[in-house]
């Protein structure tokens, strides 16, 4: 192909695909993907809510910003954290409301009957909780697919059956060598989920270590039914949650983080087992059946906050990468933060509250 970007975005996930969105017909635009399909890692494989405390306090000013756009655009719809602890997570509990104390998250006290109220059957010594009332669930397949139209209608070239496995800067441009072809770009952006580090080993670019952590989610069939407006329950020590879905059915998860290298995860047994121990120490429903179980990669930075900027050692080479476990509820904050650095703008004033100095990659330098 003898055209030359502006700007070669690599994968086509929630942050490849929001920042081209972003960019619009800004900066005429490549993006590049290795699989068959857009969203077919992370994105299409999450637990899909928006929680301001998930993350931590470093996330919390991307997801804050990011939800009244996702409301807008009729991507959420209301779902509630309750918080709970057994005698053992009690000292979380309070830290999680320390560590909020600050800011505008609002975490109120819940006991027995008011988790009880809502449809939650917990066992005996899960007493206390905090209210996370602001928690939604997100359309993740919607939101996908609304970023790429949108970047599609301005001109974006996706490209997919395309994994990047050579980049070269000659004369000012980068060459991009895919699996099919070979690009030229102005500039290269590394939306590439897991394999960051290893499209930005290709680039010569900083060596920031992103790490995959596996995530085993589970569908059950439960009796009773649980409320179709139960709040998800987060236990607080973190070892589980669960939300409920269509009918009778429950996502579970184990809250597993496992360090592995980029790949097609499947779930494991050990942590399905695992997941269901922990849920039946602390629901009170029956499990009729484990009827599918999933796996996908939360790929982290060293200091668990993502990596937006653009690279201090390889001209030309922007990180957007590092979103872990939150990509998708900082989804348009996180995007239109890569968009203004990229195109040296301004952050809008719905961002006031980001700091875009806060993601830079030298902080790992
Ligand atoms: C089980 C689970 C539950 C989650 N729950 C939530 C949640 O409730 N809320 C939330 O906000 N977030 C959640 N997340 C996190 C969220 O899914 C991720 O943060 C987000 O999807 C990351 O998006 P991404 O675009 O960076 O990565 P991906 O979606 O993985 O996209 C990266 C893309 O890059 C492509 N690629 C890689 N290397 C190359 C290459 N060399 N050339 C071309 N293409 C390449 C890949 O094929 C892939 O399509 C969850 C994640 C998991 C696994």
């Amino acid at each position: 192909m003898s055209e030359i970007f502006d700007i070669a975005i690599i994968g086509s996930g929630i942050a490849g695909a929001g920042l081209a969105a972003m960019l619009g017909d800004k900066a005429n635009i490549l993006l590049l993907e290795a699989e068959s399909a857009p969203g077919y890692h992370a994105t299409g494989r999450s637990a899909a809510f928006w929680s301001e405390t998930y993350g931590g306090p470093a996330v919390q000013p991307l997801t804050s910003a990011t939800g009244p756009k996702l409301k807008a655009g009729g991507f959420l719809s209301p779902r509630g954290i309750a918080h709970v602890a057994d005698k053992d997570g009690l000292e979380a509990l309070k830290q999680l409301q320390d560590n909020f104390a600050d800011t505008s998250v609002v975490l109120t006290p819940l006991d027995r009957k008011d988790i009880e109220a809502t449809g939650g059957r917990l066992k005996e010594g899960w007493d206390l909780g905090l209210k996370e009332g602001s928690c939604e669930d997100i359309d993740v397949g919607a939101l996908h697919a609304h970023f790429l139209s949108i970047a599609q209608k301005s001109g974006t070239h996706l490209k997919t059956y395309n994994r990047v496995t050579g980049l070269k800067r000659l004369d000012g441009y980068w060459q991009i060598k895919t699996t099919r072809d070979e690009f030229k770009a102005k500039r290269v952006v590394n939306a590439a989920g897991a394999w960051a580090s290893e499209v930005a080993a290709l680039a010569g670019a900083l060596p920031i270590v992103i790490t995959p952590y596996r995530r085993t989610m589970i569908q059950l069939q439960v009796s009773p039914t649980p409320p179709a407006e139960m709040p998800l329950i987060m236990d607080a020590l973190t070892r589980f949650y669960f939300k409920p879905e269509d009918g009778n059915r429950i996502w579970l998860t184990p809250h597993d983080e496992h360090a592995q290298a980029p790949a097609d995860v499947a779930p494991e047994e050990i942590d399905i087992a695992l997941a269901i121990d922990r849920f039946s120490k602390a629901a009170d429903w029956k499990i009729e059946k484990v009827e599918r179980c999933w796996a996908g990669l939360r790929s982290f930075s060293p200091d668990r906050a993502p990596v937006y900027g653009a690279d201090p050692l390889a001209e030309g080479f922007f990180w957007c990468a590092g979103q872990g476990g939150f990509g998708i509820q900082t989804s348009v904050a996180g995007s239109m933060l890569a968009a203004c650095l990229l195109l040296g703008e301004e952050l809008p004033d719905w961002m006031a509250e980001v700091d875009p100095t806060r993601y830079r990659p030298d902080r790992f330098r």
